[in-house]
């Protein structure tokens, strides 16, 4: 049997996502196995994630201050807000240096199945953030699944009286995609938003 310290942290692992009890288990005793090498360097880096990062109040992204880096900086345009679902969304659509705007992390996507009502994401706070004034456009970045597009009509409702543009990502063929290779539901979708050509 193991120790209970062993036990203690393979519960804790095992609650990660994509994480379950068995390859949590074996990723404790691979830590184990290289204290000095990977254990320590987890250990600092948890450290410094638990000392320096916060939840920006204003859009919900993770940077080391609140307000975050994006609602601060001033050669951003404050006038155009892009709702994503989770903070990953947000860095991925960031990489990308695309959008030039400002962002509205809303912590998930509704869901029936998952019991993810309105009110357990943070639409309220994007209102607030439009009542307050200054917005033009909100860009809602939803994934293209059928709950994050469930979300997005629910937020594109509730937005329908304030003076906004709503617009939304195009969803089509990937860059490079080939037709071959992708699902029907990406096809389905660019043969829905098909536009003359040239
Ligand atoms: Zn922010």
């Amino acid at each position: 049997m193991a120790s209970q310290e062993i036990e203690t942290l393979t519960v804790a692992l095992s609650r990660l996502p994509g994480l379950g009890p068995r390859s949590a288990r074996r990723a404790v005793l691979w830590l184990i196995k290289r204290r000095e090498t990977a254990l320590v360097q987890l250990l600092d880096a948890l450290a410094k994630v638990r000392d320096t990062l916060v939840e920006c109040d204003t859009c919900g992204n993770v940077d080391t201050t609140n307000p975050c880096g994006i609602c601060t900086d001033p050669r951003r345009d404050a006038r155009s807000i892009c709702v994503v679902e989770e903070v990953a969304d947000l860095w991925a659509l960031d990489r990308a240096k695309l959008f030039t705007g400002r962002y509205h992390v809303l912590g998930g996507r509704l869901s029936a199945l998952d019991g993810v009502r309105p009110e357990d994401l943070t639409i309220d706070r994007l209102l607030h953030r439009i009542e307050e004034g200054g917005i033009d456009e909100v860009l809602l970045a939803m994934n293209a699944t059928l709950e994050g597009q469930t979300t997005a009509h629910y937020i594109a409702e509730r937005l329908e009286n304030y003076p906004v543009r709503v617009t939304q990502l195009a969803h089509g063929l990937p860059v490079g995609g080939e037709l071959d290779y992708l699902d029907e539901g990406t096809l389905a979708q660019a043969i829905r938003a098909r536009r003359p050509l040239g």
